[in-house]
């Protein structure tokens, strides 16, 4: 398949390549978006064979459910059949932004986006050409992140190009994500409101408008979604995640083969390569998933990274450490 690569500028949006773009999905094709979270391999959600062509273009397994995205809050009704007004509240004061909901889904809404679950999960983005092209397509768009199953989700087009290139009709290039990590995922189709996958909005602010609310996350005993027992991220370096950097530089000099480090402001190690993770935990989280898919092309073997403190956006960051460390911190290191 030929992938056509196009530009838009968020700030200048050419709206005869957004509706090329809308076309596409119209018909049941497939394409790579800009979101402020990740970058997203979008296709009609109300189409079954659309849908399927996610899967096989990522290599996804099927019983992982996608998220449909929306341009409107009042679109929520066309997938879910029933909105608590928490949901109503969370909808309604963090869209468009990084926030997923789970609700219980219509039966229009095909099994191939929800996995076969009786639920359905939905966002609606603020990025300026996610929201323009969901618009012009008249329909929600699943999306999932548009990497290959297996790689860390993608933060620049060249990440879904390394990845997707002719998998898939379109990707659309619009710049770094802003936040770099995927959106916040809550369940409100329980008594109890659930955090299944912690992102930039916090399981803090999430209690403030919809009353209490548990984290229930990937490493959790029993995964509330099928989804949640892969582990998304696997960079071929054998990484640990630093609860603190104390033991360092032993551990590097410890290691033959290619060692790299990930910090915030580092100071200097004795490291082949320090990357930059920048001064604060927002630039952390936007360059991490860069940083590890430029580990694994400079051929680095070892790599330690600095575990951050869990506030804001620090547990989310936390969490997409942990995975890509395989649970191995400075603590399990003997
Ligand atoms: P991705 O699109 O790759 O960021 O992954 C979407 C995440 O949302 C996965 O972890 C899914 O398991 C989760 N998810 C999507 N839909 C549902 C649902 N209906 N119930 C529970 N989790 C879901
Ligand atoms: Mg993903």
């Amino acid at each position: 398949m030929n992938t056509r690569i196009i530009k838009i500028d968020p700030d200048n949006i050419d709206m005869n390549l957004i509706a090329e773009a809308a076309e596409i999905v119209r018909r049941g094709g497939l394409v790579a978006m800009p979101t402020e979270t990740v970058y997203g391999l979008g296709a009609d959600s109300f189409n079954p064979e659309a849908v399927k062509k996610i899967f096989a273009a990522k290599g996804r397994p099927a019983d992982n459910p996608l998220i449909s995205h929306i341009a409107e809050i009042g679109e929520v009704e066309r997938l879910a059949r029933e909105i608590p007004p928490r949901a109503q509240r969370l909808m309604e004061h963090f869209w468009g932004g990084p926030l997923t909901v789970i609700l219980k889904k219509r039966p229009e809404v095909p099994a191939e986006v929800s996995a076969g679950l009786d639920t359905v999960s939905i966002r609606m983005p603020s990025h300026s050409v996610a929201h323009a092209l969901i618009k012009a397509s008249g329909t929600p768009i699943a999306a999932p992140s548009a990497n290959l199953s297996g790689s860390p989700s993608p933060t620049l087009a060249e990440h879904c190009i390394a990845d997707l290139s002719g998998r898939v009709d379109m990707i659309i290039d619009g710049g770094s994500s802003l936040i770099g990590l995927e959106s916040t995922v809550v369940d409100l189709t329980a008594e109890v409101v659930t955090v299944l996958r912690p992102g930039a909005i916090t399981a803090e602010q999430i209690a403030e408008i919809a009353g209490d609310c548990i984290y229930g996350g990937n490493y959790a005993e029993a995964p509330k979604c099928p989804g949640m027992k892969y582990t998304h991220y696997s960079p071929r370096a054998e990484v640990f995640a630093m609860k603190s950097m104390e033991n360092a530089e032993e551990m590097l000099k410890a290691h033959g083969g290619k060692t790299a480090v990930i910090d915030m402001n580092p100071k200097r190690y004795a490291a082949d390569i320090v990357y930059d993770a920048g001064p604060d935990l927002n630039s952390y989280a936007a360059r991490l998933f860069y940083l590890l898919r430029r580990a694994d092309e400079d051929g680095v073997d070892f790599l330690i990274a600095r575990l951050p403190e869990s506030e804001g956006i620090g547990a989310a960051l936390r969490n997409r450490l942990l995975k890509a460390a395989g649970g191995r911190t400075d603590d399990s290191y003997a």
